[in-house]
């Protein structure tokens, strides 16, 4: 079998589906060196789920896979921090999966994203490394009826409770409200996007989850963006986590490049947009709004322009979204308009272009939005729309990350 990485670098036709190994190695940075596999056969874990690896199509670990495994095998509270599209799934799938007794007809572990879309992802990941396992898996997400929910959640009608849970805070919480997720038995709590659970927006219900679960359960939090803030909350619920961080001028990718194009007034970012389309016509991308508002209106204007599009936001039912992103995700439509709501974790690898039509106000969504490109050493293009008022956010961006974004040049088909 030929490893993703490198049957993309042998590939001659597809430019942009080139892909070279994640640059930076995170490092852990205290002394609890678990150290690195450099296989994954390395790793002493039920070769079943070696199988699922291979099966995937993974050769060799990346380096957050490397390292981040290892911690979570050994049953210690991890932080661990790698860039976007690097493999951070895998690494706490892989480690969670290792730490399963399928034999134990009990849920053993919790893994919690913040939006449905990525719960699902996960869950497709769990479920293809896992196939090969007794390991049973459960989906608790909205959209999905409560009464089916607690029924598999309970174990159904042959009694086999799932070993893994994966869900969104919300629905997890209610399941556990009602009795229906026994939290008993739960060993190890991963949370993706971590930075984001452990903000205002959702705090309160991941604390209410945290204190439901053993006091021995441990913690793995996951994201390629960690700031104070975040370490300080961390500090007071983590037993001496394992941390393996990158520095934030490291975030960046090499393989993403970064433009900007003054477009001056927020009334001729539109124009612009029906510019870069006709020049980029390959692949598939995103465009970034600020609000839902502008979500809808820019989808109305470029249906109206005979574009196929699909766009997602918060303010819709669960089936809306799922009918737009599996659109986008089988490529009926190139172009997916987004709100923040999907500007972390989702991996679709024809992505290779994202647009800010919007600069982002938090300075987080930025390095995730671009990183939606790029995706495990793609190529990639970020566009940033810039108004008069956007200057100083893009220069505070290019500060932040050590980074350099510059003016779009005419020639910027040939980055993709
Ligand atoms: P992150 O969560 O770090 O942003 P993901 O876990 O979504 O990244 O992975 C990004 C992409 O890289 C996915 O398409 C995934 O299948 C792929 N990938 C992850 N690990 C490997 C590996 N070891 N070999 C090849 N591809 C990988
Ligand atoms: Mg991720």
């Amino acid at each position: 079998m030929t490893d993703k990485y490198e049957e993309n670098l042998n590939s001659t036709e597809s430019e942009n589906l080139k892909t070279h190994a994640p640059e930076t190695e995170p490092t852990p940075t205290n002394k609890d060196d678990y150290g690195s596999i450099e296989l994954f056969d390395d790793l002493d874990i039920d070769e079943k789920i070696i199988m699922g690896v291979f099966g995937y199509g993974y050769e060799k670990p990346s380096p957050i896979q490397k390292r981040g495994i290892l911690p979570i095998l050994a049953g210690r509270d991890v932080i661990a921090q790698a860039q976007s599209g690097t493999g951070k799934t895998a690494t706490f799938c892989i480690g969670t999966l290792g730490k399963i007794k399928p034999e134990e007809n009990t849920t053993q572990a919790l893994i919690l994203a913040h939006t449905r879309e990525l719960a699902l992802q996960i869950d497709t990941v769990f479920r293809q490394i896992g196939k090969h396992t007794d390991i049973r898996f459960n989906l608790s997400v909205k959209g999905i009826s409560p009464r089916d929910n607690i029924e598999e959640l309970k174990g159904g009608d042959d009694n086999k409770k799932p070993h893994i849970v994966i869900g969104t805070p919300g629905r997890v919480m209610d399941m556990i409200r009602k009795n229906a997720l026994s939290t008993n038995n739960i060993r190890l709590l991963v949370i993706d996007e971590a930075d984001e659970m452990l903000s205002d927006g959702f705090i309160e219900q991941i604390h209410e989850i945290f204190v439901s679960l053993p006091q021995i359960s441990k913690t793995a939090l996951f994201s390629a963006t960690m700031n104070e803030h975040f370490f300080t909350i961390t500090n007071k619920f983590m037993n001496n986590p394992v941390k393996i961080l990158i520095k934030t001028e490291t975030l960046t990718l090499e393989g993403i490049k970064q433009f900007y194009i003054d477009v001056e007034k927020h009334d001729y970012k539109f124009d612009t947009l029906c510019d870069i389309f006709s020049v980029l016509t390959v692949n598939q991308s995103i465009i970034y709004c600020n609000s839902q508002r502008i979500v809808e209106m820019l989808n109305d204007k470029l249906t109206h322009n005979n574009f196929t599009v699909s766009y997602i936001h918060g303010n819709m039912t669960s089936s809306e979204r799922e009918l737009a992103i599996s659109e986008f995700r089988n490529g009926t439509s190139k172009v997916l308009i987004s709100t923040d709501l999907l500007g972390r974790g989702i991996d679709v690898q024809q992505v290779s272009v994202v647009i800010n039509y919007d600069v982002p106000t938090k300075i987080e969504s930025y390095i995730h939005r671009i990183g939606r490109s790029g995706r495990y050493g793609r190529k990639g293009l970020a566009i940033n729309f810039m108004t008069y008022y956007d200057k100083q956010k893009v220069e505070n961006i290019e500060k932040y990350y050590n980074t350099q974004i510059e003016e779009l040049p005419g020639n910027f088909g040939d980055f993709i």
